[in-house]
């Protein structure tokens, strides 16, 4: 049994939505399909989810909303029109609409509410083309398929047992339809995993029904190796593991969301990542282990907007709970940090600095000062982060050294390196401005001449 998954640009349309059904026609394997809403058809377009926020703004702000709710309704009565469906689903968005809007409660639910519309009718309109089309299919409620979170709107988390009532979905003759990004808490209230979360919803499913593969449908042939706005037309990834998957999307790859890896990497299930408009090309897969391939570097990944927060003290090294009291300082001010390589009598944190304002930085600085007595403190800013991933480095010699002569050669200054523990990764900090010629000098070093 598969669980395919089908992103807002597979869904965006009439036309995307037949492709969407031959493909569930082509495998009976097919059996729990789970959609985003309509994202955007073109560049400027906006996406279902959107205009529901938008939607849900003006009535949070006490404004007349006729005009977002009707670019909401366009958007299904369009794809309504094109597939020859009824005009019930319309009806349902505005009496869910004016419900959720009369109903009292807390106003983040509300908004909550507003926001699964579209994931919602896109299902709603999905199982009854299907079915146009001889095919038995049912809509499937996220509540009556299971899925029970935890009480945070907007970031909700699965509670386990969810599972158990999801595999019972094995047994369903139907092939089901469930909207994806959005399910019930205990007490009955509709919350949302965060934005991109339809993803989430898939690898849960799959893990809950112990799929033999989770297919994700998206409009890319593949994973590349690096981004493709930096190197033209580079080399897909064929296969790649879970761990290299993650580090990589830590880092700027942005093909799947990261937290839908842990569902599914839990229960062992291989992902694919396909593309609706091309479903023949093989796509990538994502399993826990892999065979050898050769290659100690499967991707390179980087990523702009970080900063360092740099502490020099002598003798730091013989200070006991220096660090320990440097980090308290960061989490005091709500602050999360990524890394901090040190020396012997020096430390720098790396963070993401769009969490550091200049007044928050101020106090943290005066707080150093203050409570550690420092040397020196300073903090800099446009740092980007360029990293290599490949679960296959820790058995190859060099890797560090062919990585290193790539930045001599873009001419580029390594600020920091960090090999991670599990040597999976390889991390390298640098000024802004390197990124695009060190990733090209790297992808040159790792994909273009020596291979092995
Ligand atoms: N529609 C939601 C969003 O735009 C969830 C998703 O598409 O995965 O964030």
């Amino acid at each position: 049994m598969k669980v395919a998954k089908f992103g807002g640009s597979s869904v965006a349309s009439a036309e995307q939505l037949k492709k969407v059904a031959r493909i569930i026609k082509d495998d009976s394997e097919r059996r729990v399909i789970v959609v985003s809403a309509p994202g955007k058809r073109s560049a400027e377009d906006i996406k279902v989810t959107d205009l529901l926020i938008n939607l849900g703004e003006a009535y949070r702000l006490g404004n007349p909303h006729q005009k977002e709710l009707n670019a909401v309704l366009t958007r299904f009565e369009s794809i309504i029109k094109d597939l020859n469906l009824s005009n019930q689903v319309l009806t349902e968005i505005q009496d869910d609409v004016t419900k959720i809007f009369a109903d009292g409660g807390a106003i983040e639910f509300k908004l909550e509410a507003i926001k699964a519309i579209g994931e919602d009718s896109l299902a709603k309109l999905l199982s009854e083309y299907l079915l146009t089309l001889g095919l038995n299919a049912r809509y499937l409620n996220p509540k009556d398929a299971g899925l029970i979170l935890s009480d945070q709107p907007g970031s909700a988390q699965i509670l386990d047992e969810s599972f158990e009532q999801l595999y019972k979905l094995r047994e369903s003759k139907e092939i089901a339809v469930i909207p994806g990004f959005f399910g019930y808490t205990k007490k009955g209230k509709l919350v949302t995993f965060s934005r991109g979360g339809s993803d989430i919803t898939g690898s849960i499913v799959a893990a809950g029904v112990e799929a033999e593969l989770y297919e994700n449908f998206t409009d890319v042939d593949s994973v590349y190796c690096v981004n493709p706005n930096i190197v033209d037309q580079p080399k897909e990834i064929t296969s790649l593991t879970y761990k290299e998957m993650r580090e990589l999307s830590y880092a700027g790859f942005s093909v799947f969301h990261a937290e839908a890896l842990i569902p599914a990497f839990k229960a062992k299930i291989p992902v694919c990542i396909k593309n609706t408009n091309n479903p023949n090309a093989l796509g990538t897969i994502i399993v826990s282990e892999k065979e050898v391939r050769g290659n100690p570097v499967v991707g390179i990944a980087s990523d702009k907007g970080f900063m360092s927060l740099y502490v020099s003290k002598y003798l730091m090294n013989r200070e006991i709970g220096f660090g320990r009291r440097l980090l308290n300082i960061l989490e005091d001010e709500g602050i999360s940090y990524e890394h901090t390589p040190s020396g012997i009598d020096d430390l720098s944190v790396i963070l993401r600095a769009d969490q550091m304002t200049e007044e928050k930085e101020q106090i943290v600085i005066n707080r150093i000062e203050h409570e550690l007595s420092p040397d020196l403190v300073y903090t800099e800013r446009g740092l980007a982060l360029v990293m290599i991933v490949g679960e296959e480095m820790h058995c190859h010699i060099g890797t560090a050294a062919r990585a290193t002569r790539a930045f001599e050669e873009a001419n580029v200054n390594i600020e920091m390196i960090n090999q991670g523990s599990s040597e999976v990764s390889l991390m390298f900090g640098i000024k802004e401005d390197g990124v695009e010629r060190a990733v090209q000098a790297l992808y040159h070093a790792f994909f273009e001449i020596n291979t092995i």
